[in-house]
């Protein structure tokens, strides 16, 4: 941002940004006083993106990146061509478990289509029990709640962004896992935010429960990390490009009560005005 601004009888030039100008005399432009949250937070960890955004930035732990299915668990079963995982004999699940994280996975599904409903292109991401359902509904439809993107059983995608079979889809998805008190009781649900090829299509939906197809969702307590699964159902919908993210939290340290700092001048919001 370039602009002109003039503090105190002082003028800078127009060239000079904003933000460098204000800092030469401490203050913000239209604000008397600083606000000072008190809150004394740790350097946010330096993470590299990786060359383009559907590549795995520095601290991803990829899952598949063309040559072999080591991280899973019945990956042998399944078939790696061309560089993509193609769905075989049963459901697949990480090595490693997972929980709060950052998954990017892309999909095809297969060509020429056949089958309709529920019976083309049908797969799933799982985190532990919970279904994010992969279907291609490129000009096929199923029941909404069952459709690509849709967290089975329980909610739709906001939008419909389904490419055609044959080409890639991505997920983009943020998971948060539920928490469970010691004596397995609901602290707080599972929640989970999807990208559907860059397009918003879960948005911080809180789940109800796993996903089955023959009876209500519910929870069951179980730790907080789990593998990630990809189903088999029988089609075979092909992957490539998976990584994920554990995502920690940010934990500041407050060191006082929240103040205004206005030149040298400190005063806590919480202080009763003494006379
Ligand atoms: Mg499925």
């Amino acid at each position: 941002m370039l602009a002109s601004v003039q503090i105190s009888g002082r003028s800078f030039s127009a060239t000079l940004p904003l933000a460098v100008a204000c800092l030469a005399v401490g203050v913000m432009p239209g604000h008397a006083a600083e606000y000072l949250s008190g809150i004394a937070w740790p350097e946010p960890p330096i993470v590299t993106p990786g060359a383009t955004d559907r590549d795995p930035p520095s601290d991803a732990v990829v899952l598949f990146g063309g040559e072999d299915a080591a991280a899973w668990k019945g990956g042998d079963q399944w078939t790696v061509d061309n560089g993509e995982l193609v769905v075989g004999r049963g459901m697949i699940e990480t090595q490693q478990a997972f929980g709060d994280c950052q998954l990017h996975i892309e999909w095809s599904a297969p060509t020429p289509a056949k089958g309709t409903g529920q019976q083309r292109g049908n797969s799933g991401v799982f985190f532990g029990p919970y279904e994010i359902q992969v279907l291609d509904c490129f000009e096929n439809t199923t029941y909404f709640d069952g459709q690509a993107a849709a967290i089975y059983k329980q909610q739709p995608p906001l939008v419909n962004a389904m490419r055609r079979p044959g080409e890639w889809n991505s997920y983009d998805i943020i998971w948060r896992s539920p928490r469970f008190a010691a004596d397995g009781s609901l602290t707080s649900p599972a929640a989970v935010t999807v990208l559907h090829n860059g397009v918003l299509v879960q948005n911080h939906f809180e789940l109800l429960g796993d996903t089955p197809y023959n009876r209500a969702p519910r929870y069951e307590p179980h730790p907080e990390k789990l593998p990630i699964r990809l189903q088999d159902h029988g089609n075979p919908v092909r992957f490539r490009n998976v990584w994920v993210r554990e995502i920690g939290s940010i934990v500041g340290r407050r060191v006082h009560e929240p103040a205004l700092r206005n030149g040298k001048t400190v005063t806590p919001l919480t202080a009763k005005a003494e006379k």
